[in-house]
């Protein structure tokens, strides 16, 4: 029998694609730690761009059967990783330690967006990535509430920076601290953006591969400021089913499109009432038409989120659902939602490197 070589190995593993990138994973660089032992056992990382990659079973799962083909393997041993990738965003960086910034708009109060904000976060904490969670909504701060933070105050470090409150595993930073919400509606955009700039560099985040922006509603001068002010690597919006709701949420793409803040996709929240007495599920707010909106706006549904019953209370208790019923169906569509999110973003980011690769190559080869 041919002895086992660590070339055989690559090359098996250069048939394995990552489903998001479409590329190979050797040639990604994902495969880490590589040993190939003369007894023909074979062991590795593979490190993937995020912990949340909802394909990393299936990864794992395809390089482990590529590799098993290989004549000469006896055993095979891949553990999973994963680090961040840091894309570049329109704004610069100035957030040295903060891989991605996703803000989560929409187009009017009151659909959910917070609720969608700190769920998201705490089910992209779940998998095991770094999160932060800034609470932008100087109109309604709903956010300490809902983690159960409502009157902690946050310490100051060494270099007086505010060192964020720990909460549900996530780090949190609420603006209400800059702008209490009764002097908020006084506020004008082009003062609040400097002054967010400012406040949001004075917080020591640390390293974090995820800081979620819970943003304003709306695409108000406050907004528009905020959203310029805080460098983001991709926005989610949310609205619920009816068609006002789309509307005004066309309106919150166009501007995030105007900022070259690329979308990561929509969640529709509220679509739909599963009554658990007869089984059946009622849409409360009109039949949703959120995949044709979704297609006309050019924008991902990337998840839809029922009427839960549990969301409230759970949020007024400063438990949010994901943490207060995680065997719920809204936590793991939540997690979905993580995985989707993370996905989406990561996709972004590839397409961005490659396009500065490019850039880069037409600088250096003359014409
Ligand atoms: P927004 O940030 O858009 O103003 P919130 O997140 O504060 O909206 O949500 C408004 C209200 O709706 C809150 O009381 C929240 O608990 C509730 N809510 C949000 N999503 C759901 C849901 N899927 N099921 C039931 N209640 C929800």
């Amino acid at each position: 029998m041919a002895k086992l070589t660590r070339e055989a190995v690559l090359a098996a593993l250069s048939t394995v694609q990552d489903p998001d990138l479409h590329k190979d994973l050797v040639a990604l660089g994902m495969i880490q730690d590589l040993e190939v032992g003369d007894d023909g056992a074979v062991t590795g990382r593979i490190v993937l761009t995020t912990p949340a990659c909802p394909m990393k079973e299936r990864i794992q799962r395809e390089a482990t059967e590529a590799v098993a083909a290989v004549d000469g393997v006896s055993q095979i041993n891949f553990t999973m990783d994963a680090v961040v990738a840091k894309p570049t965003t329109p704004q610069g960086d100035r957030l040295p330690g903060v891989k991605n910034i996703i803000g989560v708009g929409a187009g009017k109060g009151g659909v959910g967006k917070s609720t969608v904000s700190v769920n998201l976060a705490v089910a992209l904490a779940r998998t095991g990535a770094a999160v932060g969670l800034l609470d932008a909504d100087i109109y309604g701060p709903s956010v300490p509430m809902m983690l159960g933070v409502a009157s902690a105050r946050p310490a100051v470090d060494e270099d007086r920076k505010l060192i964020p409150i720990e909460a549900h595993g996530i780090r949190f930073m609420s603006m209400g601290l800059l702008v209490p919400a009764d002097e908020a509606v006084v506020w004008r955009g082009p003062m609040i953006g400097r002054a967010v700039q400012q406040f949001v560099e004075d917080v020591a985040w640390g390293d974090l591969d995820y800081l979620i922006v819970d943003l304003p509603p709306g695409t108000g001068d406050v907004v528009l400021s905020l959203s310029q002010a805080i460098p983001m690597s991709g926005a989610v919006v949310v609205a619920t089913p009816q068609d006002v709701a789309f509307a005004d949420v066309t309106r919150a793409v166009r501007m995030f499109g105007m900022l070259k803040i690329d979308i990561l996709g929509l969640v529709e929240n509220m679509a739909w009432f599963h009554c658990p007495d007869n089984g059946k599920d009622y849409p409360i707010f009109g039949q949703s038409r959120a995949p044709d909106h979704c297609a006309a706006m050019g924008v991902e549904l990337l998840c839809r989120l029922p009427i839960d019953l549990a969301v409230s209370p759970a949020a007024d208790s400063g438990r949010p659902i994901a943490v207060d019923a995680p065997d719920s169906e809204q936590t793991k569509l939540y997690a979905d939602l993580a995985g989707a999110v993370a996905s989406r973003q990561e996709i972004l980011n590839h397409k961005r490197a490659k396009r500065s690769e490019l850039k880069d190559f037409f600088r250096v080869v003359p014409s």
